[in-house]
């Protein structure tokens, strides 16, 4: 750890920088945990690797020396002019001062994909924890044609992210995640593995991302509506907080799609499977 410790202090003391906690940075001083994320992200000579938030670059080296590409995306333009300097003689790195989320996405792979000879497409990230959810869901929704998505997050959301639908962990993004992926829990991250080490620990996870959603359904929009609605009223049972939620306005005709689904009237929403909120939805639809 302490070599990577050293070189991180050291480039922040020569360009005269603090990690700026607003941007959610702390960076990675862990040479294992490095070399395990690049492991898990399983990176080929004909990939392409996005990395959203590169900080110092830290991740960055490594990655480029295992993929055919690799396209940095960082806000922070003091981490752009650094990451310049240092990569300046790097062929296979492209850095993009941006905000992640509101870059075009699928217009870059679409470019890259048609430019070289990419096979696939695969995130990387230690991600900057005060915007993980938005990240991860603009990831999943703009449907990008990518293989995988290996990112560090905050242990607890960790949990959440990977828990089964309808689990006790679980949450709305839950549904979405086992909508678009198979998650994969890889390793917990002590947060002295940080600098400035962050209140918590951490842990990388992969999602898988699926050729097609698990389950099969007409308006995903509507679903997800469904489910955040349930979840926004997570204590209440499904009837009430879709009813709350103005989702249904006749709760006994909603009694009687859940007993045709032979859902039990009483239930919560965080009880469901993804399975059963496609039905739902399905019948919402079609009434
Ligand atoms: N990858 C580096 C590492 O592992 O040491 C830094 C990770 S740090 C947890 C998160 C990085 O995301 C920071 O460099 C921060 O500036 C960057 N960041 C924060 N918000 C961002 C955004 N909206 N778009 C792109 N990058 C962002």
């Amino acid at each position: 750890m302490q070599s990577l410790l050293n070189e991180t202090k050291f480039i922040l003391d020569k360009y005269n920088l603090r990690a700026n906690k607003n941007l959610g940075q702390n960076f990675l001083i862990d040479e294992n945990t490095v070399e395990h994320i690049v492991e898990t992200a399983n990176i080929g000579k004909e990939d392409l690797v996005i990395e959203i938030g590169p900080g110092l670059g830290t991740l960055t080296q490594k990655l480029a020396e295992k993929a055919n590409k690799v396209i940095c995306i960082e806000l922070d333009k003091n981490m752009v002019n650094i990451l310049k300097e240092r990569f300046k003689f790097y062929k296979n790195i492209e850095i993009i001062e941006s905000d992640v989320l509101k870059i075009n996405l699928k217009e870059i792979i679409r470019k890259e994909k048609e430019d070289k000879k990419i096979s696939d497409v695969k995130f990387v990230a230690n991600l900057p924890y005060y915007i993980t959810t938005p990240i991860i869901m603009k990831l999943l929704e703009d449907k990008l044609d990518v293989e995988s998505i290996t990112i560090m997050v905050q242990k607890e959301v960790a949990e959440r992210l990977t828990a089964e639908p309808g689990s006790s962990l679980s949450g709305a993004i839950s549904y979405a995640i086992f909508y678009y992926t198979i998650p994969e829990k890889v390793c917990v991250v002590p947060n002295t593995s940080f600098l400035p080490s962050p209140k918590v620990d951490s842990e990388v996870i992969k999602l898988n991302v699926l050729k097609k959603p698990s389950v099969e359904v007409e308006n995903e929009e509507m679903m997800f509506k469904i489910i955040k609605t349930s979840f926004m009223q997570r204590r209440k049972t499904l009837i009430n907080a879709l009813y709350n939620g103005k989702i249904i306005s006749n709760k006994e005709e909603f009694e009687k799609i859940l007993k045709e689904l032979n859902i039990d009237t009483r239930i919560r929403g965080e009880k469901l499977s993804l399975n059963q909120y496609a039905e739902i939805t399905k019948k919402i639809i079609s009434k």
